[in-house]
């Protein structure tokens, strides 16, 4: 089993992450996304058909 986030191997202490870097990396983006205003270009990986949006 690999990070999502980096693919590096997942760190049992983290899982499913490699390190706590990329833990918390995960846990910003789910609190960025009950923050951010909905809107063009949000972020970089063409996440732009939400499934989750209206
Ligand atoms: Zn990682």
């Amino acid at each position: 089993m690999t990070c999502p986030l980096c693919d590096k191997p997942t760190s049992p202490e983290f899982k499913p992450f490699c390190s706590r870097g990329c833990r918390d990396r995960d846990l910003l983006q789910w609190l960025g996304d009950g923050y951010r205003v909905p809107g063009p270009a949000i972020d970089e990986d063409g996440l732009d058909s939400d499934p989750t949006r209206p």
